[in-house]
């Protein structure tokens, strides 16, 4: 058996949630051994950017390096990933056979993309996902090789960001989505049609309701179309799917705790909980890969996969690594995420999922410039803005105090009230019951 090297502290996942907790380890005065283990050969770096300027070329994959904001001295683990983590001798096992002891651990490991099924077509070239750097990099050199036709499959956040990029490119696009607008299960079909009509000026060939069902090879096993469930077919030499992502777990199972495909199950203090439900004294997760009873929503336990979340989650769970397990506080976080698609600024806070109206409270639709407020059984759940961001953060607070609906009648540029429903699609059988997802 190999000896394990005592490590310290050790955080799993070398990303956003990784680093910002890591800094906040050292920032809250942990001076010990420090170890950071990352599957990817790259130091942090930021994923906004890569659907948006890496794809548009603006930005080269290598400029998304995020700062170190806090000297760290850690000990980084590049390009091996953990495989096993053996819970009752604190240890973990890494790709390459190291074995490391840890006195706490947190685990960061985030979300990959879900890929398309192979017996489906999934093996063959010119289809693409979007999650990590290499795949921008690869997915930037082949969309600049100027494809006849993109078909992007999934109008979530990531597929609209990145057929605006390929408009930006000149490059001709069609966008598959099974539901009847773009960004349906985030911001529901009232508010997804001000997206399918932006697709629709930009020159997007959108065809909302639709479903791939398989891609189909030439001889050299290059992709060159897809058959639809309505029998359709649509060529194109190049494919992105962007069907959301799963939680990367896989490392834990067999290791006792509540962790699989959604995410990994915690106490409201981020500590990761067995399979018993008891929480680890000594294992924390944050970001995309945490699951947490949010005392926001009542303690109804959610993930949320948003860059503000796995900045503010980590900072949180790292406080709590360090105090007594009396003074661990809860997490408590208002979701909110940013986007930008066909010129429009898009932010957007609180959970819309199960909202029954919404109000343009400033701007107005036919303009693409607004601010919407979402409610359910007369509460203010959510609100989204389209380059109107300016009284957005009222708005979140209006949310968090669970003010009614609509909440701030007298904003001084506030435009007509309309109620309308939102409508949201039924969730997906594999999803939980509530996530913030950015795919
Ligand atoms: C293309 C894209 C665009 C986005 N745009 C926006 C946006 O505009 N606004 C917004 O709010 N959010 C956006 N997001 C979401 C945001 O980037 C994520 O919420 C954030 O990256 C989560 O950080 P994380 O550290 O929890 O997880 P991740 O960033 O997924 O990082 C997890 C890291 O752990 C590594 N890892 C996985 N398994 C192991 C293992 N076993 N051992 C070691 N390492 C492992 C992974 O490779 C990865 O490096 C976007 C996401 C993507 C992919």
């Amino acid at each position: 058996m190999s000896t394990a090297e005592s490590a310290g502290f050790v955080v799993v996942g070398a990303s956003l949630a990784g680093l910002r907790g890591a800094e906040a380890l050292r920032r809250n005065g942990y001076a010990g051994r420090l170890t950071i283990v990352g599957d990817e050969p790259h130091r942090p770096y930021d994923r906004p950017p890569l659907s948006k300027h890496v794809l548009s070329g603006a930005l080269t994959p290598d400029a998304t390096a995020l700062p170190e904001l806090f000297a760290l001295e850690a000990d980084w683990r590049l390009g091996h990933g953990a495989v096993a983590l053996e819970r009752d001798a604190h240890r973990i096992r890494l790709a390459d056979g190291a074995v490391l002891a840890y006195e706490r651990l947190l685990v960061a490991t985030g979300a990959q993309a879900r890929p398309w099924p192979v017996p489906s077509g999934g093996g063959l070239a010119g289809i693409f996902t979007l999650r990590g750097r290499d795949d921008a990099a690869r997915l930037r050199t082949a969309l600049a090789e100027g494809p006849r036709r993109v078909l992007i499959v999934g109008a979530g956040l990531i597929g609209c960001e990145a057929a605006s990029c390929c408009r930006d490119l000149g490059l001709p696009v069609t966008l598959v989505d099974p539901n009847p607008t773009p960004l349906a299960r985030s911001l529901g079909t009232w508010v997804g049609g001000v997206i399918a009509d932006c697709l629709r000026d930009a020159g997007v060939a959108f065809r909302p309701g639709a479903q791939v069902l398989r891609f189909e090879g030439d001889p050299a096993g290059r992709v060159v179309r897809a058959h639809l469930a309505d029998r359709n077919v649509v060529e194109a030499d190049l494919v992105i799917v962007a069907l959301g992502a799963t939680r990367a777990t896989e490392w834990l199972s067999g290791a006792g705790l509540m962790a699989d495909s959604r995410g990994v199950t915690c106490d409201g203090a981020c500590r990761v909980l067995t399979t018993d439900g008891t929480p680890c004294p000594d294992i924390y997760a944050a970001g995309d890969v945490a699951r947490w009873p949010n005392p926001l929503y009542g303690g109804r336990l959610m993930a949320v996969e948003h860059w503000g979340n796995a900045v503010a989650q980590s900072a949180h769970a790292a406080r709590n690594m360090l105090a007594p397990a009396e003074d661990q506080k809860a997490y408590r976080h208002l979701p909110a995420f940013w986007s930008s698609q066909f010129g429009i600024n898009i932010k957007a806070v609180g959970l819309t999922e199960g909202a029954d109206s919404v109000a343009i409270v400033q701007g107005s639709r036919s303009s693409h410039r607004f601010l919407a407020v979402y409610g359910r059984a007369g509460r203010s759940i959510g609100a989204v803005s389209f380059d109107q961001a300016r009284w957005l953060p009222a708005y979140a607070e209006a949310i968090e105090a669970g003010q009614a609906f609509p909440p701030i009648r007298d904003a001084s540029d506030q435009g007509e009230l309309l109620s309308r429903a939102p409508a949201f699609p039924p969730p997906r059988a594999d999803s939980h019951p509530i996530e913030a997802r950015h795919g």
